[in-house]
């Protein structure tokens, strides 16, 4: 798109300080049951299914997850058994050898290190093998603790489209976010943006018609 046509959209809707407030509400109301998709029934399982969530569906990971939790209940039952048999375990939400070393290395610190609790800083969590920050967000985040912004696919295409960032590096996105976003927001405006992102503004053809803020949308086709 010509240079043109994007600054006289971003100057039509106005600065993004005085948008991110009527965004957030509006997606809030047309996006109630915006939540993580990962089903889990405590911090362990919450943790473990995170770190299973790289490179495959949520929907994948629950269906895994609802043996593997039956089976794996405190950390010291993923270190009692094979790795191999832990592979086999997760072998359908893919890179299943590294993940599954990833998860034995966790649940070693945990004991070691946490009491076999699942800390609660980022700093903490991005200690624990196979835990990188983004994955760390999501968790501290879930524990009602947000450190951060979660930047996924979905957060990464609607905050350039809505004009709140042009980076395209997720921890610079990431920066752009935390300094726009209310911190009362860090928690839920991931999960807005991921769901307005997968019912609305679709990667290939956003809905704009139909969506909410396109009258707050530098990018808005209507
Ligand atoms: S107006 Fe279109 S591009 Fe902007 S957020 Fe809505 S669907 Fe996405």
């Amino acid at each position: 798109m010509p240079k043109s046509y994007v600054n006289e959209a971003r100057r039509r809707v106005g600065p993004k300080r005085a948008r991110i407030r009527p965004v957030i509400e509006r997606l809030a109301t047309d996006h109630a049951d915006a939540t993580i998709a990962l089903r889990f029934a405590n911090e362990l399982e919450l943790l473990v299914s995170v770190m299973l969530s790289a490179q495959t569906t949520d929907v994948n990971v629950n269906r895994v997850t609802e043996r593997l939790f039956q089976k794996y209940r405190r950390p010291e039952d993923y270190l009692a058994v094979p790795q191999e048999e832990l592979e086999r375990d997760i072998f359908a939400t893919g890179f299943y050898r590294q993940k599954a070393r990833s998860l034995r290395g966790t649940m070693q610190m945990l004991v070691d290190e946490f009491g076999g609790v699942v800390p609660r800083t980022l700093e903490e969590l991005v200690r624990l093998p196979g835990v990188a920050r983004k994955t760390a967000n999501v968790v501290a985040a879930e524990l009602g603790m947000p450190q951060g912004i979660v930047v996924d696919t979905h957060v990464r295409r609607l905050s350039q489209r809505l004009g709140f960032t042009r980076q395209e590096d997720p921890v610079k996105i990431e920066r752009d976010l935390v300094k726009l976003v209310p911190r009362d927001d860090w928690g839920r405006f991931p999960h807005l943006l991921i769901w307005h992102g997968r019912r609305v503004c679709i990667a290939r053809r956003p809905l704009c018609e139909d969506c909410v803020v396109n009258d707050l949308c530098p990018a808005s086709r209507v």
